[in-house]
């Protein structure tokens, strides 16, 4: 089933995901339900907080995009990232590692929104799968940024915390905008 997103304006956003227990068949709908609402969207990469759960939960997957390679490795070695997706992190921990880079990168609770952003080349991750293993990775690429970015997403943290303040003065026009419009349909919706 696609679930509807959540925008920017909406509270849900700003909440720190609570970490997830035993993997129950209500996880489990969940995880397939925003792996079908990432795909309908178009996107590299949804957080629970983007569906309307405070968890720590995201799912990722990067297949859809050539022109931005990703990179994968498990134990030292590389691995296949095919056979990762689409790959689901349930309270995963991370330790972004490597070079500064700077690239653009969009949001599906922000439409239409694009800014460059600082992260990290390449990333460690731990994390439980949807099987309700616990592994250890190391990515980079398209895919370190977008596990850095869905991180941040079970902090209550989003992508135009980390724009250049000049960068997002300029966008506050429109940003405000977002916000406004989601209010007023949240509002409506009570
Ligand atoms: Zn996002």
């Amino acid at each position: 089933m696609v679930l509807p997103l959540t925008f920017y304006g909406n509270p849900v956003l700003r909440k720190k995901g609570v970490p997830i227990g035993d993997i129950t068949p209500s996880i489990r709908k969940l995880i397939a339900d925003m792996i079908e609402t990432m795909e309908a969207s178009r996107g590299v990469g949804l957080a629970a907080q983007q569906v309307g759960e405070a968890l720590q939960l995201t799912v990722l997957d990067v297949r859809g995009v050539k022109d931005r390679p990703s990179t994968l490795s498990v134990n030292g070695k590389e691995a296949d990232l095919e056979e990762h997706m689409p790959m689901v992190l349930i309270n995963p921990e991370i330790q972004p590692t490597g070079d500064k880079v700077v690239a653009s990168e969009g949001c599906l609770s922000f439409p239409e929104i694009f800014g460059e952003i600082e992260r990290r080349s390449e990333v460690d991750v731990t994390a439980t799968n949807a099987k309700g293993k616990r592994w250890t990775f190391r990515c980079g690429g398209l895919l370190a940024r977008a596990v850095q970015h869905e991180f941040d997403h079970l902090q209550g943290i989003l992508f135009i915390d980390r724009m250049e303040r000049e960068v997002k003065a300029e966008m506050k026009p429109e940003l405000d905008e977002l916000q406004e419009k989601t209010k007023a349909e949240l509002k409506k919706a009570k």
